[in-house]
């Protein structure tokens, strides 16, 4: 089956799609983005995912390209148009096309927007989940301004490869004092050796995730033992448990951080039984 896009206006055929090449995203990565999971033809938590790109567009001041409500049904029926039954959704809105120059474009400039849909396997995903990721930390070298969901990734992307090149799936972030802030393209958490559950608080340091926020939802709901606060490289060496949370990735337990084998070398319970329950705390929309 072909793939459809959505550009500025139009369902395209995937491998035409294209903007200009003065679009402020290519020049200046001035944009912003949204990835939302498809889960069994539904939608997973698009109301916090639209209120998330409400306040990234807001804090680089970018105007909505359209109103939400209308970037919601283009969102539903790129999914539908893709025949995605479990896979994600992916929306860029930059600042738009005008002639290169750091200052913002006039107001008559509309911003981009790009919306993509696609198919993943959620057994591959499964069957990682029973062995779980090793994860290789990175010193912090992002901008403060990480709780905005910008296209400017290249920070990540070295994180992310170099993870790769030393056998990880993912990068954890460690600051100068030595605390993790998160990963490459996910939230970080650890259960300690009693059983209390640790994630940095949103304030600072990371990007508040959708993901994140559920699986608070579902621990508050379980009664778990939960507390929100830095956590340092040092203490995830020794954790009981850890795992990583992402649209993409959902819970996902973590079983090496470096050199370091984290419990058994197995995916823990709890990160087992969040990842199990997860979509009982979800918002799903049908598409
Ligand atoms: N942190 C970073 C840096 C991310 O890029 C992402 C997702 O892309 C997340 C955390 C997890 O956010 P969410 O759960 O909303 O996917």
């Amino acid at each position: 089956m072909s793939r459809i896009a959505y550009v500025n206006g139009q369902y395209v055929p995937h491998k035409d799609a294209a903007v200009h090449i003065e679009d402020r995203g290519y020049q200046f990565a001035d944009g912003v983005y949204e990835v939302c999971e498809v889960w069994d033809r539904k939608i997973v938590d698009m109301p916090r995912h639209m209120d998330r790109l409400g306040h990234s567009l807001s804090e680089l001041k970018i105007a909505w390209p359209m109103a939400r409500k209308a970037v919601e049904f283009v969102l539903l029926e790129t999914i539908r148009r893709n025949k995605v039954t479990d896979g994600l959704v992916y929306i860029q809105v930059t600042r738009g096309v005008a002639r290169r120059d750091h200052f913002f474009p006039s107001n008559d400039v509309m911003p981009s927007i790009v919306v993509t849909a696609r198919n993943t396997s959620r057994s591959a995903s499964d069957r990682q989940a029973e062995t779980g990721i090793s994860v290789v930390s990175y010193p912090e070298n992002r901008w403060p301004r990480v709780d905005i969901k910008t296209v400017a990734l290249l920070p990540n992307v070295l994180a992310k490869q170099n993870a790769k090149e030393n056998g990880g799936k993912e990068a954890w972030y460690v600051d100068a004092d030595g605390y993790v802030t998160e990963g490459g393209s996910t939230n970080a958490w650890i259960v300690t050796k009693d059983g209390v559950l640790v994630t940095r608080p949103a304030e600072s340091g990371i990007l508040r995730g959708i993901t994140r926020a559920v699986v608070l939802d579902l621990v508050e709901r379980e009664g778990l033992k939960f507390e929100e606060r830095a956590f340092s490289l040092e203490e995830a060496l020794v954790a009981r448990e850890a795992f990583v949370t992402a649209a993409s990735t959902l819970v996902m337990p973590v079983v090496k951080i470096d050199h370091a084998i984290i419990g058994n070398g197995h995916p823990g319970s709890i990160a087992t039984a969040l990842r199990d329950r997860f979509h009982t705390a979800t918002d799903l929309q049908v598409v």
